[in-house]
């Protein structure tokens, strides 16, 4: 298969080289030329599959020619060999109709290991097939950087280092990074903020000439094409669980970057049969107002009690966008440059056919919590914040409420226990609830962990990288 750039002006590339190529030369985001689809018939015949078995079916089109089956299967075997729950992506309902598709039974508690487990084993097969080694860099404010970590500790022909801002992360994650003692990975805590260590990623990616010979960076954020990939599985999974094929179903997600939601998209593009996506969003609605209002604008960044969607602008919303403008690189690239004055207008005829694919909503902290409050109230089930913002978002939203509505918890509650305390503080000012961290996790308060401070400075981190590498 082979992959575009959403720009129209860098080479096409194959599978393999997409997974190690991060953005296109032009600045696009890489998309399949030609995406698989599934009849009715074919997704039909899948209803009972392992999720494994599935995500082989789902994935092996977009390899095929690259990657033998028996190899893909043994990734996909490794790649969720660490899950806590057997069916990897557990439904649990909510209410009449409603279900909560549980995101988080990965090793660092998010739905990010969905795609980092699967990066991982995947970027490790191919390295070891090319005899070559790479680094992998990136920055976080949260959740990102212990999937990553979790997905690269145990491969070989990878070494990764992960920036995060110092003392500006949760004590939880800081720890999910920093206690993983692998030889081969490395934290770095920046004096600055969360946009400090993304321009230093940025500005490394740009000029690789610090990194050793024979050494290049690869990117695990969310444009990589295997995350996304990776991705489609669990619509499909939930979608057969529920009656699918044969009836639709909706999915309602909690979204920063658009990688996740896109997932659905391509799910649905390529043949399972989804009635309502809906985009939830916190204070920062860039979507929500670009879908409701036309108005794709950056705002400040607000800080919110579901950090993890704190972005001013969607970087998969590029890939979306290339679609509706009927895939011509150069109509994104005039776009993306009227954005560079900090807002843009999408042509009425693309407004139009993106609401008819996407229901939007928002929600700030104080209805987060109280949609926390009101679903346990309802049924004892605890949300997380992000989560908690999907589902008030279905509820607002939803058409049919004979179509299945699912959720996605992308991440378990125990990770943000302030806002659960905060949500369930009772009337009397007791809290009867504290979300516990699953049995793996019991001592990650007193596991060992090791870091490197190191002052916002390029130079210094480039220098620490060339002698970790050496
Ligand atoms: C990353 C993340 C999101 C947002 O996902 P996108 O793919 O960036 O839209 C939502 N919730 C949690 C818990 C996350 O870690």
């Amino acid at each position: 298969m082979k992959f575009i750039s959403t720009r129209g002006d860098a080479p096409a590339l194959s599978f393999e080289e997409v997974v190690l190529a991060g953005l296109a030369s032009d600045g696009g985001l890489y998309v399949p030329e030609l995406l698989p689809s599934f009849s009715q018939t074919e997704i039909a015949s899948w209803a009972g599959l392992s999720y494994q078995d599935l995500a082989f079916k789902v994935i092996q089109p977009f390899v095929d020619g690259e990657i033998s089956d028996a190899d893909l299967t043994d990734i996909i075997a490794k790649a969720y060999e660490g899950f806590r729950h057997p069916a990897i992506a557990p439904l649990v309902q909510t209410d009449h109709n409603e279900w909560v598709l549980e995101l988080f039974q990965g090793p660092t508690l998010a739905f990010k290991d969905f795609a980092l487990q699967f990066l991982g084993h995947l970027l490790d097969f191919i390295l070891a097939k090319r005899q070559q080694k790479v680094a992998v860099l990136g920055a976080t404010s949260g959740d990102t950087g212990s999937a990553a970590i979790e997905g690269c500790r145990r491969c070989d022909n990878i070494d990764i280092f992960i920036l995060h801002p110092d003392q500006r992360v949760s004590e939880v994650q800081r720890r999910q990074m920093t206690t993983v003692l692998a030889d081969n990975v490395f934290n770095i805590a920046l004096q600055g903020n969360f946009d400090d260590c993304q321009n230093m990623v940025k500005a490394s990616f740009r000029d690789q000439s610090f990194l050793p010979d024979g050494r290049q960076l690869v990117a695990v954020n969310s444009i990589n094409w295997a995350r996304i990939m990776a991705q489609i599985v669990y619509y499909f999974y939930a979608s057969l669980a529920l009656g699918g094929p044969h009836r639709p179903v909706s999915f309602a997600v909690p979204t920063g970057n658009f990688g996740d939601i896109f997932a659905g998209y391509l799910a649905k593009q390529m043949g399972l049969p989804i009635e309502q996506l809906v985009i939830a969003t916190n204070a920062n609605d860039i979507l929500h107002r670009c879908i409701s209002a036309n108005d794709h604008s950056k705002h400040a960044l607000h800080q919110s009690l579901s950090p993890s969607m704190d972005i001013m602008v969607s970087s998969n919303f590029e890939r979306l966008l290339f679609d509706l403008y009927g895939r011509q690189g150069a109509e994104i690239q005039r776009l993306m440059s009227e954005f560079e004055s900090g807002t843009m207008r999408l042509d009425e005829k693309v407004l139009s056919h993106a609401r008819s694919l996407f229901s939007s909503y928002r929600l700030d902290d104080a209805d987060t919590l109280a949609i926390i409050r009101q679903v346990y109230e309802e049924s004892g089930y605890l949300l997380d914040p992000h989560t908690a913002i999907g589902v008030a978002a279905a509820r607002a939203t939803r058409r049919q409420h004979d179509t299945p509505m699912v959720c996605l918890a992308t991440a378990h509650p125990a990770k943000f226990p302030d806002a659960i305390t905060q949500a369930l503080q009772s009337v009397d000012g007791t809290t009867a609830v504290e979300p516990a961290l699953p049995s793996h996790m019991h001592d990650l308060f007193v596991r060992e962990e090791r870091y490197t401070v190191l002052e916002n400075d390029i130079a210094s981190v480039h220098e620490f990288i060339n002698q970790a590498l050496d």
